[in-house]
């Protein structure tokens, strides 16, 4: 047991659950119900497998060039990983090595405390109010960082972009991470992006996981001024420098080209999501105007850890977090029209059954 002392030794995160199996409804982690798009495809097939001999570019060179063009900004602003999830945890090593607490929401994506601890990040949590809602103000006292997401996860809330500019502008001396996996759900307006030529302590992250359909390529990444993506890049190089491999590269570049299926996708989600909300409050069920794709929901009458167990005995995956504060709510991500269909009238004859 000696070697035991020097172990660094973490409480990991617990991402959702992948059930096998063709008949399952799996509404429980925020992935799309729809194929990435057809270019996506086309690219595959006409990939090289004889390359995958050869490295990949380690600036990820043309995913880079095609994230940049697509965003209006210059190809030293963007930083590509494998992942947000990489890019985010590459961000907490580069830019969180301060004494004092980095702070996020209590309610938010339980992955922040994670990389805090693993780096030895000292951290804070801010109290959302009791609607969910961000509280700027508690984000202007002195700070080794500040990491939010908008929307935020798994509320699905937006914060408009005049609270995220309040704190951003009264945070000179820490950088400031907004997470914005979600944003493409949340229309005009919503994105950080604007303001990155205007503050040089803002970094801006996203990912291809959740609007373009690539959960299993496996890509994110940051927008931000030069300088910040050169102190990324140096730790990148620091650690591994060939993060992305080739497939990744090709497909995501493909992806970002075809921005027409992009948008009717996210247009058919955000659809979706709209005409779910009907459905649930017709069930009773209560939540904030989410702004992501999933709905995070509560119920007067019905316990969300038992609604849960019985969706998943249906074949019906959503997310339940038993954590403080949020442990009778359930994060249901928004499907396709059909998978809505099968939930509301799973949800309507459990609580038939049930009776209350
Ligand atoms: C899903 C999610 C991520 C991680 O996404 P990947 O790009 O798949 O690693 C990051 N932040 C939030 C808030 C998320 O919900």
């Amino acid at each position: 047991m000696s070697w035991e002392a020097n172990v660094r030794k973490v409480v990991p995160y617990t991402p959702g659950e992948q059930p096998g199996g063709k008949h399952i409804v799996k509404l429980n982690t925020n992935e799309c119900p729809y194929p990435p798009a057809p270019a996506v495809e086309k690219m595959l097939k006409e990939e090289s497998y004889e390359d995958l001999r050869l490295y990949p570019a380690p600036d990820a060179g043309n995913l880079v060039e095609a994230l940049a063009s697509y965003h209006g900004v210059k190809k030293e602003q963007v930083f590509a990983g494998v992942g947000s999830d990489d890019v985010i945890s590459m961000a907490f090593l580069t830019f969180f090595n301060s004494s004092k607490p980095v702070f996020f929401p209590d309610v938010t994506y339980s992955f922040y405390p994670v990389w805090a601890d693993v780096y030895k990040i000292p951290y804070e949590t801010k109290m959302l109010d009791k609607d969910f809602r961000l509280v700027k103000e508690d984000y202007v006292t002195e700070n080794g960082g500040i990491i939010i997401p908008n929307p935020n996860a798994p509320t699905g809330l937006l914060e408009p972009l005049e609270n995220i500019e309040y704190i951003v502008k009264n945070n000179p001396e820490s950088i400031v991470i907004i997470d914005e996996a979600y944003v493409d759900f949340a229309g005009e307006g919503a994105s950080a992006l604007p303001l990155i030529s205007r503050y040089d302590n803002l970094l801006v992250i996203r990912t291809f996981s959740k609007s373009r359909a690539l959960a299993g390529l496996r890509i994110g990444y940051a927008v931000g001024n030069e300088r910040l993506i050169k102190f990324l890049n140096d730790v990148k190089y620091s650690i591994n420098s060939y993060t992305l491999g080739r497939p990744s590269l090709l497909l995501g570049e493909a992806s970002i080209k075809d921005d027409d299926y992009f948008k009717q996708t996210r247009d058919k989600i955000i659809s979706t999501r709209e005409r779910l909300k009907k459905d649930l409050s017709a069930l009773g069920f209560t939540f904030g105007d989410s702004k992501s794709n999933f709905i995070f929901a509560t119920h007067e009458k019905y316990r969300a850890k038992e609604i849960f167990e019985h969706l998943k005995i249906e074949g019906i995956y959503v997310r339940y977090f038993n954590s403080p504060r949020i442990d009778d709510h359930l994060r249901i991500t928004v499907g396709t029209d059909e998978e809505a269909d099968i939930l509301v009238k799973a949800l309507d004859k459990y609580m038939k059954e049930a009776g209350v």
